[in-house]
C-alpha cells in the first residue's frame, strides 16, 4: 500500500465569487458611515443565489462591489480568480466583461429599439456581425420577444422591458449575472416568468446568478438564500425568509 494521498478525480474548482472581511463606508469625516460589515461569502460556479433583506441594508452596495462598479475599500473580493481590491481602472473594466448586470430600473435606451438595446451589449465583444445577429435573435426569442425586436421601449409593457434588459445582460454570455430587484416593477406572474427565463438560460450557459429580491414567490428557484440585515450577512432557510417577509 502506498502512503500517497488519493488523487481527486477532479480538482475542486475555485469559487466564481469569493469575498472575505469585506467592509464598506460611505461619506467622509463625521458623515462617514459603515454600511457593510465583515462580509464573507463564496459563490460556486453555476450556483443560483437569492439575497433578501430590508431596504437600506446594503444589498445594492454589495452588488455594485461584486459588479466591479465600485472600488473595494477594505477586505478582499475576487471574481473568477481576479482580485478587485487595489485593482486598476483597466482591471476593473476587464472584470465587468464577464458580468451581466440587471438593474432595478431596466435602464433601456428609449431612442433604440429592443434589438438595438441588446446589440449595444455586444459592441465591446469581438464577434462578427453575423454571429452578433444570430445571438441577438436567439436571446430575444428565448425571452419571448421575437415579435417585438423592432419596437421601442415606450411601446412595451413593464415585463417586456425587463425581459429586454435580461436579454441584454445574457447576450454576451457572461459567466456571472447580478440582478438587483429585477422583478420589483412587475406583477406576480410576469415577475416569476422573468426569473424563470433567467434561470433556464443561466443553467444552459452554466452561469452563476446572484439575484436580489423581496419576492417570496421566486425563492424556490434558488439553490441558496442569503439575507442582509443592517450591513451584516446572515444565512437563512427559505422558510425563515418567508416568515421574515410575509406577503
Ligand atoms: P439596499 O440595496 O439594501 O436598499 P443600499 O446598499 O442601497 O441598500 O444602501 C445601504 C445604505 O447605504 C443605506 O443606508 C443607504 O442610504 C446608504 N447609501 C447607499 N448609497 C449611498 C451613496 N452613494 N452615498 C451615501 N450613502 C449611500
Ligand atoms: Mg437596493
Amino acid at each position: 500500500m502506498s502512503n500517497l494521498p488519493e488523487t481527486p478525480i477532479s480538482a475542486p474548482s475555485e469559487p466564481t465569487i469569493s469575498m472575505t472581511h469585506l467592509n464598506h463606508h460611505y461619506g467622509q469625516g463625521s458623515l462617514r458611515k459603515q454600511v457593510l460589515f465583515d462580509i464573507n461569502l463564496q459563490i460556486d460556479r453555476g450556483e443560483i443565489l437569492i439575497m433578501t433583506g430590508p431596504s437600506g441594508s446594503g444589498k445594492t452596495t454589495l452588488l455594485t462591489l461584486m459588479g466591479s462598479l465600485r472600488s473595494i475599500q477594505d477586505g478582499s473580493l475576487s471574481i473568477l480568480g481576479h482580485e478587485l481590491f487595489n485593482a486598476s481602472k483597466e482591471q476593473m473594466t476587464l472584470a465587468r466583461r464577464d458580468i451581466g448586470y440587471i438593474f432595478q430600473a431596466h435602464n433601456l435606451l428609449n431612442f433604440l429599439t429592443v434589438y438595438q438595446n441588446v446589440e449595444m451589449a455586444l459592441e465591446i465583444q469581438t464577434v462578427t456581425a453575423a454571429e452578433a445577429d444570430t445571438r441577438i435573435r436567439n436571446v430575444l426569442t428565448a425571452v419571448g420577444l421575437e415579435d417585438r425586436m423592432n419596437y421601442y421601449p415606450s411601446d412595451l409593457s413593464g415585463g417586456q422591458k425587463q425581459r429586454t434588459a435580461i436579454a441584454r445582460a445574457l447576450v454576451s454570455q457572461p459567466k456571472i449575472i447580478l440582478a438587483d430587484e429585477p422583478t420589483a416593477a412587475l406583477d406576480k406572474k410576469s415577475g416569476r416568468d422573468v426569473v424563470e427565463i433567467m434561470e433556464k438560460l443561466a443553467r444552459e450557459q452554466g452561469c452563476t446568478i446572484l439575484l436580489v429580491t423581496h419576492d417570496n414567490r421566486i425563492l424556490d428557484l434558488a439553490d441558496r438564500i442569503i439575507c442582509m440585515e443592517d450591513g451584516h450577512l446572515v444565512n437563512r432557510s427559505a422558510v425563515d425568509a418567508i416568515v421574515q417577509h410575509p406577503k
